[in-house]
């Protein structure tokens, strides 16, 4: 029979009888909860010597006694001799120390569990009566992998935390084109601040006690200005929730991520960033198009189709060596074409747009600069677009264009 607790060993006096590999496994999990580790044994394996000259622990070079309990908080015993170590925990249950008792099939007063650790959550395994490491670990290992891809109701029942903010990059669209980290962030938000772009369907997979605001621009209702998306995330952390701000793509790619981490840094709130796929490279991909490729393309210029057209998109534009990616330029393409003609681009220049990258209703128009204009036109091209100009959006360049998967080409 066992009772699983939590104990906090922080600044108190752990014995660990014994030299070998199951010291040295165990004896870092000891010393991180802040232990004051002192180990026991007449030798010591080469791992538990290393840990011990590392972290500067007491060793007593030699069997261990009776008296060599007294103090301690807990004895961890695995001398690798069963009898010894059954010594050791009948002295500690004399002496009313808990104990773990290593040796093959033992029990101790005390057991240690296989454990997982997510944030701020613990969860450990172990058996009721009897001992299966194997299992223990395999439920913990299953369970630590759910806790991770924020699978579990991890979110804070309790409130009274310090609120903070995680902007996490949502990606293209798809659920599991988001990081594990920003899905795992998801699960612990009390409230999650989203755009219209980004990986949408992982809203409705949050627990419902989960508040959503959404601040991104849909038919007849505008977007919220910066400013205040700004002044809501720091209200929300001031009232001590976990904010989760989701967005499309990278947050520190004409997301206006900076925008809010320097509104929160001044506010004194707690952020962290957390990278996410930007459409520039993953929309592109989507439609088979690597922004670089050896021999075709040895860089990438990344532009805002709604700026001024500068001179670096200009000799981007001019350069074939160079592969030009336009966001939230469909509406500029006029102006973008005229700009690169006068820069001296061939009419010829491949040219590819990829409508709404990464979703069932992708469609990728693929034309060139002379023919662009038209084409788009014709396509009747709308926005949420990728515009690709380069040698990289040649047809073809990979594969034969049907062998490209998931992709409705026009
Ligand atoms: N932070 C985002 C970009 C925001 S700007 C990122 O890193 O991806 C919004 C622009 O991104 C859109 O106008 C469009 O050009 C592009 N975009 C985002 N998602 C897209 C998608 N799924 N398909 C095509 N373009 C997309």
């Amino acid at each position: 029979m066992t009772i699983m607790m939590g104990i906090s060993l922080t600044g108190r006096r752990v014995l660990m009888v014994g030299g070998g590999a199951v010291t040295a496994r165990r004896l870092p999990r000891f010393l991180d909860e802040g232990a004051e580790v002192v180990v026991v044994a007449p030798a010591l394996a080469a791992a538990t010597r290393e840990l011990i000259l590392r972290h500067d622990l007491e060793w007593i070079p030699r069997e261990a006694r009776a008296d060599d309990v007294q103090g301690a908080w807990m004895v961890h015993t695995a001398t690798g001799d069963r009898r010894a170590d059954d010594e050791v925990a009948g002295e500690c249950e004399r002496r009313r120390v808990l104990c773990v008792n290593a040796s093959d099939g033992a029990h101790g007063t005390a057991r240690m569990t296989a454990q997982t650790r997510s944030g701020d959550v613990v969860v450990g395994a172990m058996s009721h009566d009897g001992v299966d490491p194997g299992r223990a670990a395999a439920v913990r290992d299953a369970v630590g992998a759910q806790l991770r891809d924020g699978r579990l109701p991890l979110r804070a029942r309790r409130a009274g935390g310090p609120g903070r903010v995680d902007l996490v990059g949502g990606g293209p669209g798809p659920a599991d084109l988001l990081t594990v980290r920003g899905r795992r962030l998801l699960a612990e938000a009390d409230v999650v601040v989203a755009d219209r772009l980004g990986p949408t369907d992982v809203l409705r997979e949050l627990e419902g006690g989960v508040e959503v605001i959404d601040v991104g621009k849909r038919p007849g209702r505008h977007t919220m200005p910066q400013e205040q998306i700004n002044a809501l995330l720091v209200a929300l952390a001031r009232e001590g929730k976990r904010v989760v701000r989701l967005k499309g793509g990278d947050a520190f790619v004409y997301g206006r991520g900076g925008e809010e981490v320097a509104a929160c840094l001044a506010a004194g709130i707690p952020v962290e960033v957390v990278p996410g796929l930007t459409s520039a490279v993953s929309v592109p991909q989507a439609a088979g198009i690597p922004v670089t490729h050896r021999g075709t393309s040895a860089g990438l210029h990344v532009v805002n189709g709604q700026a001024e057209v500068s001179p670096s998109t200009l000799a981007a534009l001019a350069d074939e060596t160079v592969t030009t990616v336009v966001l939230m330029g469909v509406a500029a393409l006029p102006r973008l074409v005229a700009a690169a003609r006068e820069a001296g681009a061939p009419d010829e220049r491949p040219v590819a747009i990829v409508e709404r990258g990464h979703t069932p209703e992708q469609r990728t128009t693929r034309t060139t600069l002379g023919r662009v204009l038209a084409d788009a036109a014709a396509a009747g091209v709308r926005n949420p677009a990728v515009i690709v100009v380069g040698e990289v959006a040649r047809v073809g360049l990979l594969l034969a264009e049907p062998a490209l998967t998931g992709d409705a080409t026009s």
